[in-house]
């Protein structure tokens, strides 16, 4: 991959045919099952195009593209983020026009075609023998990998012919007489429009160094509320500047800073260069922080009333200010101030998966750790974190897939023996007599069931508070349509009991500690 970005960088057109000739004929192929991720990843870092795509195109063959599933197989970690999203959207997009394009070649292509006018194996509004409808219908539906493999085609339509698919094992009279001539006719007009629909996503797709920066920049902008003007730049009797990134001076004392911070104090007891001096004769010194931060920082060093920031970005640098400048009661007091007031709750999935990376980018650990545990109420998928992945960076999402799944399985166990209908807390709702006939066995009603159903990274993991609202409008709703006295009377009598204890059993599977401490006692 480094020779070719060379001879590309270089336009050395005959030298890149050359290569690529030569990559043509290896075997094993360069690309396959095994190498495409790291081909992509590869090709998408030294500006390939050619290769990210060939690499893309074969991810599409046993690649779900679904978060769960990628880090289940370890492929997360292999590419930064933005590689990742890039390769998403191209699965999407060739999902998207393959339902469309699908549609189209089976009521126009198919549904005209002579040889299958009128088959007697057919349903619907089609004439089309429905194992074709079924198998054109079935490619790339969902997230299901696929591929154009012309023997697996022929078997689906030999089973069917010969019966194999059918209960009675007989042979369909009408498909036993296309022959392979036109079955292949079929099947290359089939291959023609998947093909086309690859083409089509690929002339969308963008190698990410190609001006990403920029929409992501965009993006965490948007996050940024217009900072007010600074309150603390000018005190009294000052005796230095501190310069913010955005070229704002504040000026203030040094005790000030040496009091509250070990950083400064042993900057200050270095001789300083006196080179960079403002118009005063005030020493100048220059800080990476934002006007605003600044201002936060200071308003927390002097009597004066503490100046939270408004948005979440500039909290979590003004916390990461501290951090820096190893002011640790200053820190202290930010979080205490913070959480009391409740401003690091972000109001969508967007700002909830912004929070975290940034979090995770400033090194914040509680912070990180507050925000993943925000983001398990709203689904771990690509569509949810949507452009924020961009500004993922690889081990922040496998920690965060991690953190996740560990919630989901405790959450399960948890569920598991809680829905017991022999030993569990459940066990009260066993004699439910609605649709159980009186011979069978106990069991939970279904009204209660449903609620226990299998979690995954799609679901939300829901709160104690979700679970008991769920819980309550099952209840009532299997009550009004059934007028069950039986589950009236076991909520009368210990409905209380039982929410509070399903309360418990939530309260300790979200709890799961976001850093994987290596023994997980509760799987
Ligand atoms: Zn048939
Ligand atoms: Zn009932």
């Amino acid at each position: 991959m480094g020779l070719l970005s060379v001879a590309q960088m270089y336009k050395m057109d005959a030298v890149l045919t050359h290569i690529r000739n030569h990559i043509a004929l290896q075997n094993p192929p360069l690309i396959r099952e095994e190498s495409a991720f790291s081909v992509y990843a590869l090709a998408q870092k030294h500006g390939l195009r050619t290769e990210a795509l060939q690499a893309a195109r074969c991810t599409l063959n046993f690649s779900t593209m679904i978060i769960e599933k990628l880090s289940e197989d370890d492929k997360l970690g292999l590419m930064p983020c933005a590689f990742l999203h890039e390769l998403w959207k191209y699965h999407k997009r060739v999902r998207e026009s393959l339902a469309s394009d699908i549609e189209e070649f089976k009521t126009l292509h198919l549904n005209e075609l002579e040889i299958l006018e009128d088959p007697s194996c057919s349903f619907g509004d089609l004439d089309i023998p429905f194992w074709l409808e079924s198998y054109v219908s079935y490619l790339g539906k969902d997230y299901d990998p696929f591929s154009l493999d012309f023997t697996d085609f022929k078997v689906t339509f030999v089973e069917h012919s010969q019966g194999v698919d059918s209960k009675s094992g007989e042979k369909c009279g009408f498909c036993s007489e296309i022959d392979e001539e036109d079955l292949c006719a079929i099947w290359d007009s089939f291959t023609a429009v998947v093909q086309g629909c690859i083409a089509k996503a690929e002339s969308d797709f963008t190698l990410s160094v190609e001006g990403t920066r920029s929409e992501c920049e965009v993006q965490a902008r948007s996050y940024r509320e217009a900072p007010s003007p600074p309150k603390y730049s000018d005190m009294p009797n000052a005796d230095i500047i501190l310069r913010s990134s955005d070229l704002v001076n504040f000026r203030i004392h040094r005790s000030v800073l040496v009091t509250s911070s070990p950083f400064f104090r042993d900057m200050f007891s270095l001789p300083q260069p006196s080179n960079d001096v403002a118009p005063d004769g005030l020493p100048v010194l220059h800080l990476s922080e934002t006007a605003e931060v600044l201002d936060s920082l200071i308003s927390m060093l002097y009597p004066v009333s503490p100046e939270i920031p408004h948005s979440i970005d500039s909290i979590l640098a003004l916390l990461a200010a501290t951090d820096k400048y190893d002011m640790g009661a200053v820190q202290s007091f930010i979080r205490a101030e913070v959480s009391c007031k409740g401003l690091l709750s972000p109001s969508d999935s967007g700002g909830t998966f912004h929070m975290f990376t940034a979090a995770c980018s400033k090194r914040l650990l509680p912070e990180m750790e507050t925000a993943a545990r925000l983001t398990l109420g709203y689904p771990l998928t690509f569509e949810s974190i949507g452009e924020t992945l961009r500004s993922f960076d690889g081990e922040a999402l496998c920690g965060l897939a991690d953190f996740r799944l560990r919630c989901v399985r405790k959450l399960a166990s948890r569920m598991e023996s809680f829905a017991d209908y022999r030993n569990g807390p459940s066990k009260i709702w066993a004699g439910c007599p609605i649709h159980r006939s009186p011979s069978s066995p106990p069991q939970l009603p279904w009204w209660l069931a449903r609620l226990f159903c299998k979690y995954s990274f799609d679901d939300p993991v829901p709160t104690s508070v979700q679970f008991r609202d769920e819980f309550l409008a099952g209840l009532q709703k299997h009550i009004n349509e059934n007028d069950c006295h039986f589950c009236l009377k076991v909520y009368a009598l210990k409905g209380e009991a039982y929410c509070a204890e399903s309360e418990g059993m939530l309260e300790l599977a979200r709890n799961v500690p976001f850093l994987n401490s290596g023994d997980d006692p509760a799987v």
